[in-house]
């Protein structure tokens, strides 16, 4: 079963939060154990796991990037957002999670995160899920 999410994002770099959305199919899948497949078909965006308590985590993973693959460099893609695609390669563009109990099995503090790499944009995120 395979369900998709969108993301509309405000800024060139954005980390959303999508963990309730992402639990809400694996909650109506009916699903108790299997698997969560987290994914998004985009070159310029990702998916990652991360601390979800603390906001200043995402903040420092952009800083971060921004520093590691600075937007103006001495590219060759012509598009003119080539950090936007090394950054998504960097982070990844899926994530898989466990279900237990009918819930993702994250950590404590983990939360699944969409990662806007070259908006703003209307994204697509493919949720599928394995019982
Ligand atoms: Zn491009």
């Amino acid at each position: 079963m395979t369900s998709d999410l969108w993301i509309s994002t405000r800024s060139r770099s954005e980390i959303v939060d999508i963990t309730e959305s992402v639990q809400q199919v694996v909650t109506a899948s009916g699903t108790s154990e299997g698997v969560c497949h987290v994914y998004v078909p985009h070159t310029t965006a990702g998916i990652t796991i991360n601390e979800n308590a603390d906001p200043d985590v995402s903040s420092d993973l952009l800083a971060a990037l921004d520093k590691l693959v600075p937007w103006v460099a001495d590219y060759h893609h012509v598009e003119g957002n080539a950090a936007a695609h090394v950054k998504a390669s960097l982070v990844g563009s899926s994530a898989v999670i466990p279900i237990h109990d009918r819930r993702l099995a994250l950590g404590t503090w983990q939360g699944v995160f969409f990662c806007e790499f070259d908006g703003p944009r209307r994204r697509r995120v493919f949720v599928g899920i394995l019982s």
